[in-house]
């Protein structure tokens, strides 16, 4: 077999097996056999860049940048639903059907995924385009964000020449979503409330790489080509052997009882599902009467969706707690009266913010509707005000702290209330110190998060850098601690002098570095005292590094209290800076600043990250005065290179690189 058999051989044996795993459920070989494959198909592309693909399996790891997206327009507009409630409803709709069609009508019944529309375009069995819905008529192409989704075939498994748009909904299913958002509560960033929205946020990320860590999946609901099938149940049973993606609870069925019968099973059953639904969507099968009942101005006449009530139940709203995070916001808690909702008790639910109560003028003892769709939190959605009694007040948000006792303050443009107490709130000590010895950061052995609040609590620390101070006959004889306990944590806090800079930093503490951030600065700065001393500008020069961070650095270096506790930490051999063995293999490119954009063909975006960074040079994000040069690659963005030329930056190319790195170059 010569190369390119032995490529396309591969891409062919990657697609199948990616089909398998995702649409079929039913794979033939191991994780690691497919990740091997892989592997050898991206070497063999690369030392044969002639034969790169757009819609390779390689291509699916992402590493595109879109600034802003392009807007594209739909072959044929992607309507909205008509929506149905009840029994009578659907009745309604089918009377007006049948005054237009005088033969029997079948319909389909499809489940109604809650997440975004997608609008495929394949070209002779390619994918070409990928399009959000937008406003009907256009939208965004997303299109190497969505070829990131395993469950996007990038070539079908059919031969079909000509051009077609298909249609889908994407989501991000429940399993995958509950994981996502446990990542960033261990990063201290903010979960993500519902997956609708975070698979729509997921869509318009300008990273790609980032949407292929996203659990994406594609439903694929229609293909807009009257040729290919003649009513949709073929459509469904078909599709798979096309490559796409289709849920198999479907139905077809001439009786309104029947249908309805799916509904309320699915209403029913809906939270067993893997991902979350909004409803049913009822379609007439049959597509020459599908022709014959067109569209009004908004929805098809054929089609409507069932939208089903969330679960919701009312109860007394008891009191209002507050809980203090490690970074000081305050959350306020509804305490409500236990009631039954979707099969769990709740007895708890977010009200958010100050804003959140004062809009709905939610207050206590109030009667309360509270409602459970997929979310994992129950949300207040109404409080029912004739059962209000006559001197009930409205509810004044503190304006202290309700552990501590200082004044409350909100930032412009945040909707919640921080603590600034920074080193004298206690749920905020002991968040940071829990922060500082969990798993990801200093990973303390022998200390747990209850003892942090006991050790607190019992005055013995009031921040991380005490632990260093502890003494064995301290904590021998606290609660829980006996001898052998008292000895695994003097030794766990002094194992944890060897954890190395990155993980220091993120234990740190400080708002918006997560361990991504942290690891960025670790490698940008190399040490503490060059971040901490660092500039707005030099902080936002760095890849990834946004405004909302640099700030949040500039004001824990400017406290001097968190100044002293590095110095103390100093003082006890934490490691503040990086490892000199994973340091530079040359120092050529030393103060040397650098921005890729593009499409390389002998080196993925991160390949050319290392190379330039492991040679001494910086990576920035985007261009400024302070770049020397930008690597370019094929399909880079417009507007990179005007800024380029306008600042008069150099453009190379990735063999101009090599070449400045191999010492060959005249450039310098
Ligand atoms: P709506 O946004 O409420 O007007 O509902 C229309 C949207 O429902 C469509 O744009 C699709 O994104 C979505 N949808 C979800 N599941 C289906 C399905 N099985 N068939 C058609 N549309 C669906
Ligand atoms: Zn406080």
């Amino acid at each position: 077999m010569n190369i390119s058999e032995k490529i396309f051989s591969l891409r062919k044996k990657l697609h199948d097996h990616n089909y398998r795993y995702y649409v079929l459920d039913d794979p033939l070989i191991s994780d690691y056999d497919f990740d091997m494959m892989l592997k050898e198909l991206e070497k063999l592309e690369k030392e044969n860049p002639e034969h790169f693909d757009i819609n390779s399996p390689t291509q699916r790891v992402g590493g595109d940048i879109t600034k802003s997206f392009n807007t594209s327009v739909h072959g044929t507009p992607m309507y909205s639903l008509d929506n149905s409630y009840s029994l009578e409803d659907l009745k309604e709709w089918e009377k007006r059907i049948k005054k237009i069609i005088d033969s029997p009508v079948e319909y389909t019944c499809e489940l109604k995924f809650d997440g975004v529309s997608i609008n495929l375009t394949y070209k002779d069995g390619e994918l070409l385009r990928a399009v959000t819905r937008g406003d009907g008529v256009k939208g965004d192409d997303v299109t190497s964000n969505v070829k990131t989704i395993p469950t996007v075939p990038l070539k079908l498994r059919e031969n079909i020449t000509g051009e077609f748009e298909a249609r889908g909904e994407i989501v991000m299913p429940l399993d995958g979503f509950n994981q996502l958002n446990k990542k960033r509560l261990e990063n201290g960033e903010e979960p993500f409330k519902n997956p609708r929205n975070t698979a729509s946020g997921s869509l318009k990320l300008q990273d790609s790489k980032e949407v292929s860590e996203r659990p994406l999946e594609c439903l694929l609901y229609s293909v807009e080509d009257p040729k290919l099938f003649n009513n949709h149940i073929q459509f469904l049973e078909n599709a798979k052997s096309f490559g796409f993606n289709i849920y198999d609870n479907y139905k077809c069925s001439s009786s309104l009882d029947e249908i309805f019968e799916f509904i309320e099973y699915w209403e029913k059953n809906r939270l067993n599902l893997p991902f979350e639904i909004d409803g049913v969507v009822l379609k007439v099968n049959d597509f020459y009467q599908r022709e014959a009942l067109g569209f009004t101005s908004k929805f098809p006449r054929w089609a409507m969706a069932y939208k089903f009530k969330p679960e919701n139940t009312g109860t007394r709203l008891n009191s209002i707690s507050f809980q203090v995070g490690r970074t000081g916001s305050i959350t306020p808690v509804a305490n409500l009266e236990p009631v039954n909702l979707a099969g769990t008790i709740v007895k708890r639910a977010s009200l958010h913010n100050a804003d959140f109560i004062e809009t709905m003028d939610i207050r206590i003892g109030d009667y309360v509707y509270v409602e459970k769709g997929g979310d994992i939190i129950p949300k207040i959605t109404n409080v029912d005000i004739s059962k209000r009694s006559l001197d009930s007040e409205k509810f004044e948000f503190p304006e202290y702290c309700p552990e501590c006792g200082s004044k409350l303050h909100r930032f412009e443009g945040e909707a919640n209330h921080y603590c600034l107490n920074y080193n004298g709130c206690k749920p905020q000590i002991i968040g940071r110190i829990q922060h500082y010895i969990s798993r990801k950061a200093l990973d303390i052995e022998g200390l747990g998060q209850e003892t942090v609040a006991l050790l607190v609590n019992a005055n013995l620390i009031k921040n991380y850098s005490d632990l260093y101070e502890l003494k064995f006959d301290q904590i021998v004889g606290l609660e829980r601690m006996a001898e052998k306990s008292a000895n695994n944590l003097i030794t766990g806090i002094l194992d944890s002098k060897n954890i190395p800079f990155e993980r220091v930093l993120y234990g740190l503490g400080i708002r918006y570095v997560g361990e991504t951030v942290a690891k960025k600065l670790a490698k940008h700065f190399e040490n503490i005292d060059n971040i901490l001393n660092s500039d707005f500008d030099e902080l936002i020069s760095v890849d990834e590094i946004g405004e909302k961070i640099a700030n949040s650095i500039i004001e824990f270096s400017q406290n001097s209290e968190n100044v002293e506790i590095i110095n103390s930490l100093k003082s006890h051999n934490i490691q503040f800076e990086i490892d000199d063995s994973n340091k530079n293999v040359s120092s050529i490119l030393v103060r040397k600043s650098f921005v890729i954009s593009g499409v390389f063909a002998n080196f993925s975006r991160d390949e050319l990250k290392k190379l330039i960074e492991s040679n001494g040079g910086k990576i920035s994000s985007s261009i400024s005065s302070k770049t020397t040069y930008l690597v370019a690659g094929s399909n880079m963005g417009p507007s990179k290179k005007e800024k380029a030329e306008k600042l008069n930056i150099k453009i190379i190319s990735e063999t101009e690189l090599s070449n400045l790195i191999s010492g060959q170059n005249l450039l310098f």
